[in-house]
């Protein structure tokens, strides 16, 4: 690719979709929808199950992807958000908080990026352990840019 971006991205989910499945059938669906989009994927991690804390939650799927695109984050955002709203459109008469599908940027090839809408490495990803597992298992040596630690040592700190 001419202007070629890496990323790390997680993806989670938390509630059957109709025709596709539970929430680990999410994730490979979401991986498919991804991949139609034109992104490359070069590795995914496995899907990690969390079980419900209470009797009204659900269980909760999480993994992470290592992509290549010649989107910029901006454009790469709003792809996501595109195939996030394919999902959630599909959900028939859910309870409105219930992730149907949830994709985040957690690292991206070019460091830093901040504006209104998007701040990349993701604020958060360094204390979810639901990201930065999964995350550490795609690209175990990509250096955080703000810690100068690789995902395998900030994963190894514990989130
Ligand atoms: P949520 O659905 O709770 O993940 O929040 C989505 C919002 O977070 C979107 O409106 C994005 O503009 C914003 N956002 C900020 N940084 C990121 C990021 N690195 N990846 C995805 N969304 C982000």
């Amino acid at each position: 690719m001419a202007d070629s971006h890496a990323y790390v991205i997680a993806l989670g989910s938390n509630m059957r979709v109709p025709d596709v499945g539970a929430p680990r059938a999410v994730i490979g669906a979401a991986l498919d929808a991804l991949e139609e989009q034109g992104l490359a994927i070069h590795a995914a991690s496995r899907v990690r199950a969390s079980a419900p804390i209470g009797p009204s939650l659900r269980h909760y799927a999480n993994a992470a992807a290592l992509v290549e695109t010649d989107k910029r984050p901006p454009a790469m955002l709003a792809m996501l958000q595109s195939v996030e709203q394919a999902f959630a459109r599909q959900r028939r008469g859910q309870d409105w908080r219930s992730r149907t599908l949830d994709l985040d940027i957690v690292l991206w090839s070019g460091g830093v990026w901040l504006s209104r809408d998007l701040a990349i490495p993701h604020p958060w990803f360094r204390a979810r352990e639901f990201v930065l597992r999964p995350a550490a298992e795609v690209a175990p040596h990509w250096r955080d840019p703000a810690t100068r630690l690789t995902l395998r040592q900030l994963a190894a700190r514990g989130a």
